[in-house]
């Protein structure tokens, strides 16, 4: 096989791709288009039509006729079966659907490759759940003979805009959440990878998904994800993006009060005391940040290290990050891919630039890789020591594989410093203390700490951000509320 044809892919052999619409598959009405870049090219891929404003108000006009129409009669057993039959679907042509994520956004196949069970745990916990719920019964205290209680119905047509960093897991908070409750789906996906949304559209469409349940309008944001957030025919909004864009988002919502889910940026904080297994943090610490090449919302890109072992500890993380395998996507031996875009590659380059000007030291990377690497967006994942929290490489999310390090004193002090940013997503303790761990686990202001471990996520846990990093949960036993209005009925006995 030659290098080319291993970018060949059945769903990138014809045309280019259309909006997926009330079941169909439609041109934008503008007639536009715009070009899929490959990452680790930076070549097209393949043309796909521009979502507008029009056609986002064409979308939810199908999303609402499907939520009226034949989808209402499905009970909920009638759901977790369509669930079911997807999920198997969808596992049928799973290793298409991770190749072109990879060929999309550039994440390495072996990364795309272990979302397998994820996407297949993700349908199933949803799908249990369509069936979970039992309404409320309540007692009260009026006088008379009167009782009440409360059901659950869905909330009608979502709309959900996602980022590039991952659409074939991310789009799944949306995806799963509608189909179990009732609810139908709006998606935008972001221009600069929407291959594997399109692709799961036509999965499921021939699996047997009722029209205008899931529709996918790709557009760029200030179009497509604006007449989206704005609409009035939309009833949520689900948002993950940048932190800038969630306050448009909330703003646009007030047009009909809809509700608004957020998972947002973050800085999060890694701390590593000197009692920990240096060996298994200093990996742990090390992909907390370099995962995903950095493009992670919840990575550990702010590492504070206990003083007494600060410089050995950097040099570990160092070491590991060295080591890794930056690579060709679908080279099955690469850890790292390319950055997902030019505009990315700009932004992390920028910040090489900050941290020179800043005087923090560099420890490794800091540089484009060439060679073979060169026509991509590549980077070398990066380490900065001696970094204070007045510098912008602690402060600003930069989404790439740079790591700043700081020494800290007392675990007061790293509570302190970890605390010390807007963002509220993730956080990481690595300590043989039992106590300490919970107690700087409790002090982190997060959404979610993982202790002695970093970035383990599950459908059936919630996930949650606080702060600017957005509020709403996904995840867990309480998700699927957030796509349900729950109705009180009162019943006069007498
Ligand atoms: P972004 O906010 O620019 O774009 C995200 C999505 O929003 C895209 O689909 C984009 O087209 C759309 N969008 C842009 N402007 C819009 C507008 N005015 N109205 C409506 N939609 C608009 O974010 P990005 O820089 O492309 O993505 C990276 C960001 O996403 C990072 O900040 C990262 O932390 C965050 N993120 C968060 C999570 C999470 O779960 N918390 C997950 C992944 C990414």
């Amino acid at each position: 096989m030659t290098f080319q044809d291993t970018y060949r892919h059945p769903f990138l052999e014809s045309g280019h791709k259309q909006l997926f619409i009330g079941g169909e598959w439609v041109d934008a009405i503008s007639g536009e288009t715009f070009a899929c870049i490959d990452p680790s090219r930076g070549t097209a891929s393949i043309q796909v039509s521009r979502g507008g404003a029009a056609d986002i108000d064409a979308a939810v006009a199908a999303a609402r006729t499907a939520f009226k129409g034949e989808w209402s009669k499905f009970k909920a057993f009638d759901r977790q079966a369509l669930m079911l039959k997807l999920a198997d679907a969808i596992d049928a042509r799973f290793e298409d659907l991770a190749r072109l994520e990879t060929i999309d956004m550039g994440a390495p196949i072996a990364r795309t490759s272990m979302f397998r069970r994820w996407i297949q745990q993700t349908f199933r916990y949803y799908a249990a759940q369509a069936v979970a719920d039992t309404g409320d019964v309540f007692n009260n205290s009026v006088p008379g003979n009167f009782m009440s209680y409360s059901h659950r119905e869905p909330l009608g047509v979502v709309g959900a805009i996602i980022p590039w960093n991952g659409p074939l897991i991310t789009q799944l908070w949306s995806i799963c959440p509608v189909l179990a409750s009732g609810c139908t789906l709006v998606l935008k996906p972001a221009e600069e990878a929407p291959l594997s949304t399109l692709m799961l559209a036509g999965i499921m469409h021939d699996a047997g998904l009722p029209a205008g349940v899931i529709n996918v309008v790709p557009g760029p944001g200030a179009t497509a994800g604006a007449a989206l957030a704005a609409h009035t025919g939309v009833d949520k909004v689900n948002f993950t993006g940048s932190t800038a864009t969630g306050r448009r988002i909330i703003e646009a919502s007030a047009t009909n009060m809809k509700r608004v889910a957020l998972e947002l940026g973050g800085k999060s904080p890694d701390i590593v005391f000197a009692d920990a297994d240096l060996d298994v943090a200093a990996t742990g610490a090390a992909m907390a940040c370099f995962n995903n090449t950095g493009q992670v919302c919840f990575a550990g890109t702010r590492l504070f290290v206990e003083r007494s072992i600060y410089n050995d500890f950097v040099e570990r993380v160092a070491a590991v990050g060295s080591k890794l395998k930056v690579g060709l996507p679908l080279d099955g031996e690469s850890q790292l891919g390319p950055l997902a875009s030019q505009a990315q590659l700009d932004r992390v380059q920028h910040y090489f630039e900050v941290a020179r000007n800043e005087g923090a030291r560099l420890v490794t990377g800091g540089e484009r890789l060439g060679g073979n690497l060169a026509d991509g967006f590549f980077v070398a994942p990066t380490v900065y020591a001696d970094v204070d929290m007045g510098m912008a490489i602690a402060r600003e999310e930069i989404f790439g594989p740079v790591l700043s390090a700081i020494p800290f004193d007392t675990e007061e002090e790293a509570i302190e410093l970890a605390n010390a940013t807007e963002y509220g997503l993730g956080g990481g303790v690595w300590s043989r203390d039992v106590g300490r761990v919970h107690r700087v686990a409790h002090g982190i202001r997060t959404g979610m700490v993982w202790t002695n471990c970093y970035g383990v996520t599950d459908p059936g846990v919630t996930f949650a951000g606080t702060k600017h990093s957005g509020y709403g949960v996904k995840g867990g036993p309480h998700h699927l509320n957030e796509f349900m209005i729950s109705k009180t009925v009162w019943l006069n006995l007498a």
